[in-house]
């Protein structure tokens, strides 16, 4: 009963991207986090795919913006966050941490990973190698913490961390390149992270986006991800420090990096 997932990327707004995926074998089509929903909409009828879902991973405006449109137009299904139900507009199924969601012929892994907001939620399609992570782990970056703490962020990026390398990570900015000119500055010997740069900035150049990337490349490379490493330890000044220290540390150090 395996099964694929044809996943397209909308760029909407300044830098978010919004997914739309189809399972073959039923035809749901679902959308991962709208931003909005006139080029969702219009992405769908060009495809002739008839959205049936939306999957939100939490409350922010630019993840939330289109549900009532798309919902208005299609009659799908929003299924959310249960600890952040009050917050995701027309929200019909709620979902929390270890929910198994079957979406058509596939199913989605849901993870709470609070740090970003208090509500955060991620689904994981393991068979499929799709991980739809929201504003908690970006390419090279993680969310920022408004609704939580650094031990709490470190606890739900250790269990992003722990799923498999070649899952793909599609998470909802364009923030790339950004991140990588940061994480230089924690990391500055990781070969693997220069490279990863340099073809993020070729990539750039070309007009490409960056995103999906797979988790095995953020696992050797994100410093957000890395923060029990010695090396980023001691870009922070805390040799053999508490990891949630080190990640609050680093992460601090991004909010004012410019
Ligand atoms: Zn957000």
């Amino acid at each position: 009963m395996s099964t694929t997932l044809e996943i397209v990327r909308i760029p909407v707004l300044n830098d978010n991207y919004v997914w739309l995926m189809r399972e073959p074998q039923s035809g749901a089509v679902g959308v991962i986090d709208p931003a909005v929903a006139g080029p969702v909409l219009a992405e769908a009828a060009r495809r002739r795919w008839k959205i049936t879902h939306i999957l939100n991973t939490h409350h922010h405006g630019d993840h939330v913006g289109g549900n009532r449109e798309i919902k208005e137009a299609t009659g799908c299904t929003i299924v959310g966050p249960r600890r952040d139900r009050a917050r995701i507009p027309g929200i019909d199924i709620e979902v929390d941490d270890g929910d198994r969601y079957r979406f058509g012929e596939a199913e989605a892994e849901v993870f709470f990973v609070p740090g970003h907001t208090s509500g955060h939620i991620a689904f994981a399609f393991r068979e499929q190698k799709a991980l739809f992570c929201g504003d908690t782990l970006f390419a090279l970056g993680c969310g920022r913490l408004f609704e939580g703490t650094a031990a709490q962020m470190w606890t739900s990026l250790g269990r992003l961390r722990a799923l498999p390398d070649d899952m793909r990570v599609y998470c909802a900015h364009e923030y790339t390149q950004s991140n990588a000119r940061f994480a230089l500055t924690v990391e500055t010997d990781n070969t693997r992270l220069q490279e990863r740069s340099a073809a993020i900035d070729a990539a750039r150049a070309r007009g490409e986006a960056t995103v999906p990337s797979l988790l095995g490349e953020e696992k050797a490379t994100n410093p957000f991800l890395r923060a029990d490493v010695p090396a980023v330890q001691r870009a922070v000044g805390l040799s053999d420090g508490d990891p949630v220290a080190v990640f609050a540390a680093v992460r601090h150090r991004k909010d004012v990096f410019r």
